[in-house]
């Protein structure tokens, strides 16, 4: 089976691909990332949940590419500003991906919030739609999440977006200090996408079944 990840990071397609290798075992997957698609159009990302955009992009990714396809939206979920930046994590201070200026900005609006009032997540939704497979027009949906706190300075230099400043619950080091292979095994993403292995490993096996 070839299977879409919607998405132009190849960073992301190998991350996916480890992490779903035990899938071999039931029938080969072979991932494949947007990159040789280059006239399907991009997803408006404009629901109001991580669910909501994951869910669009798969089902019209799959639409558009006629592969059974994975979708993933995440971001930061701060308590203390109930929930934001959320959906709008990659642009929170105004300009898409500007890391830097979107830490600024976290930082700025938690200025005056006391160290324990501080909690955040980050969480993940990763949808799969096969709309000619016994899906048909439904979207599975998994959630994945790690917890953290925000700290008041950065720390760190690996990773990307609020790494420097989430803080890993029982942890002494934020996600921008632990080690890529490290932070690959607590991610949101990585969460979602072993939640997402299981439902593969049956869906497959039904499948083949059949
Ligand atoms: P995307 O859905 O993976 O594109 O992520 C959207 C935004 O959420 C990114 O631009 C980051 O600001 C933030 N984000 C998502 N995952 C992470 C992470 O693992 N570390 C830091 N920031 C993240």
């Amino acid at each position: 089976m070839r299977l879409l990840v919607a998405t132009r990071n190849a960073g992301k397609v190998r991350e996916l691909e480890r992490l779903l290798a035990p899938l071999e075992d039931i029938e080969e997957v072979e991932l494949v990332g947007l990159d040789g698609f280059a006239d399907v159009p991009d997803v408006v990302e404009d629901a109001d949940t991580f669910e909501g955009n994951a869910a669009k992009k798969a089902r019209q990714m799959a639409a558009a590419t006629g592969l059974p396809t994975l979708a993933d939206d995440s971001g930061l979920e701060v308590d203390a500003l109930d929930g934001a930046p959320g959906i709008r994590s990659a642009r929170y201070a105004g300009t898409h991906g500007d890391d830097e200026a979107n830490n600024d900005r976290l930082l700025r609006d938690l200025a005056d919030v006391p160290d324990a009032r501080r909690t955040a997540r980050f969480r993940c939704a990763l949808a799969f739609a096969d709309p000619e497979g016994s899906l048909g027009d439904d979207v599975h949906v998994v959630h994945g999440v790690v917890e953290g706190s925000i700290l008041r300075e950065r720390r760190g230099t690996n990773g990307f977006g609020y790494d420097p400043l989430f803080l890993l619950r029982g942890d002494m080091r934020t996600t921008a200090e632990l080690p890529p292979e490290a932070k690959n095994a607590v991610s949101h993403r990585a969460d979602a996408a072993r939640k997402m292995l299981e439902f593969l490993q049956s869906y497959l096996r039904e499948r083949s079944a059949r």
